[in-house]
């Protein structure tokens, strides 16, 4: 990858990766390639982390890092390309505690709640619609 490629795409960062000996922290596969930037966390320096967690980074008293996810668990948005935040990886983010990254679609993260919004927003309308009439 050049410099001119990030450039051009400034999600190429975040988008899946292919990269060796690292496993998907969900059903661990090490053949595919690795949304890096979808599930993050922090732990104290004592705590043990939870399975598949990815250090990227230490100070004194906490250790950061990653849960690497594959694109079967987390496939890329036909939009952006950006890694998806299915309902197995939500259930697994809340399982260990992590939060999201910068590397997620942001359009179609939360497909329900872009319904619910819809359906309340609809009901208004039609409330509205009835006091008139
Ligand atoms: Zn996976
Ligand atoms: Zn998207």
């Amino acid at each position: 990858m050049t410099s001119t490629d990030t450039a051009h795409n400034p999600n190429q960062r975040l988008v899946h990766q292919v990269s060796d000996g690292c496993a998907c922290a969900i059903c661990g596969a090490t053949a595919r390639p690795l949304a890096l930037h979808l599930l993050e966390r922090s732990y104290s320096k004592d705590a043990t982390p939870a399975k598949g967690f990815l250090v990227m980074a230490m100070s004194v008293e906490a250790v950061r890092g990653i849960f690497p996810v594959c694109d079967l668990c987390a496939p890329a948005c036909p939009t952006c390309g950006l890694p998806v935040a299915t309902e197995q990886v939500l259930k697994f983010k809340k399982s260990v505690g992590a939060k999201n990254g910068n590397g997620v679609c942001p359009q179609h993260g939360d497909q329900n709640l872009g319904k619910r919004i819809g359906a309340i927003f609809k009901r208004t309308l039609k409330a509205w619609r009835s006091k008139k009439s």
